[in-house]
């Protein structure tokens, strides 16, 4: 097993960002996904991240390449066999995250600690198809992760003082700041986050505000960096949907998702990663639309 040398599976919005992220600190980052093209597009977002880093002076050239040569892309899972923490980043779908962990449980040193960068789901359900329980934890980064400096631990029923302890060094090596959640649906981040998301959808589909004024209450008088809408829209709404839906079956009525968001994912349009989504993205500047 390499100590420096770790996985990220799923090269999406936020797998790329912690395949960055962990290059940028000094490990060999094997960067899995199933799709060549995701791939392909998540190197791509990696570079076009480190030459805004550059243009800023924060690393040069010489850095990027370094970078670059850190990450190996792959479809190859075969590829995760000695690293010492995979971290995954596939959709958020229980059923998706089981066939995941149970792949890596049977390639991966039995030492490795095995992560999920999952944002509502059960770490102790994930941890159950696998042998090892008290090696898999939740290590929920925030997106852009570039830029974002939390990371939300979460502890499964099983998971050791041992493995919180190794990732919370990791995240420190990362250079962001930890928290920890127990393990109930949503967590603490998404608790907090997903209401307001959803709110925002639904001030929307009643006409009471446009997305832009809703925005302009999170930026203006909550002092966020951003509006929810726009935030949704960062996330991807799928994701969103996905993360709503599952504390509404779980935690209640409190959580259920808009028909407005609802309907935006049944039309695929998922905000920045598709083009559209509350706003239009498609001539590479933001542009309001009609609901
Ligand atoms: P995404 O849709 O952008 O990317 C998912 C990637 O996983 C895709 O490239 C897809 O091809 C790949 N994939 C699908 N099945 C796979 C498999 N079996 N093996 C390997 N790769 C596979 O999703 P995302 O927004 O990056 O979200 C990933 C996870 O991170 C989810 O659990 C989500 O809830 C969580 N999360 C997302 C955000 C956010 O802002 N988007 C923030 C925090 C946490």
């Amino acid at each position: 097993m390499d100590s420096e040398k770790l996985g990220v599976i799923g090269a999406g919005i936020m797998g790329n960002g912690i395949a960055q992220v962990a290059a940028q600190s000094g490990f060999q980052v094997i960067l899995i996904d199933v799709d060549n093209q995701a791939l392909e597009n998540g190197i791509r977002t990696i570079l076009k991240s480190l030459s805004r880093f550059e243009e800023k002076g924060k690393i040069s050239q010489k850095d990027i390449d370094e970078i670059k040569s850190k990450i190996k892309p792959t479809i190859n899972f075969d590829a995760l066999a000695d690293v010492h923490v995979v971290i995954e980043a596939i959709p958020e779908d229980m059923v998706m995250k089981k066939k995941v962990f149970q792949q890596i449980e049977s390639i991966c040193n039995k030492e490795a600690i095995l992560a999920t960068n999952t944002s509502s789901l059960s770490i102790t359900e994930i941890a159950s198809v696998t042998n090892r329980p008290e090696k898999v934890v939740g290590m929920h980064f925030a997106n852009p992760v570039p830029i974002m400096p939390g990371v939300e631990i979460i502890k499964g029923l099983e998971t050791s003082q041992e493995t919180l302890d190794a990732v919370y060094d990791l995240a420190i090596r990362f250079g962001k700041t930890c928290y920890l959640a127990k393990d109930f649906p949503g967590f603490a981040g998404n608790r907090l986050l997903m209401p307001m998301i959803n709110e925002a959808f639904y001030i929307l589909w009643q006409g009471i505000s446009t997305a832009e004024d809703i925005d302009r209450v999170g930026t203006l008088s909550l002092r966020h960096p951003m509006g929810p809408l726009e935030l949704a829209d960062l996330i991807g709404l799928d994701t969103v949907l996905s993360i709503l839906e599952y504390l509404h079956k779980e935690i209640g009525e409190r959580y259920r998702p808009s028909p407005l968001l609802k309907q935006l994912v049944l039309g695929k349009q998922l905000g920045v990663k598709t083009g559209n989504g509350v706003y239009d993205y498609k001539d590479g500047k933001k542009k309001s639309r009609l609901f």
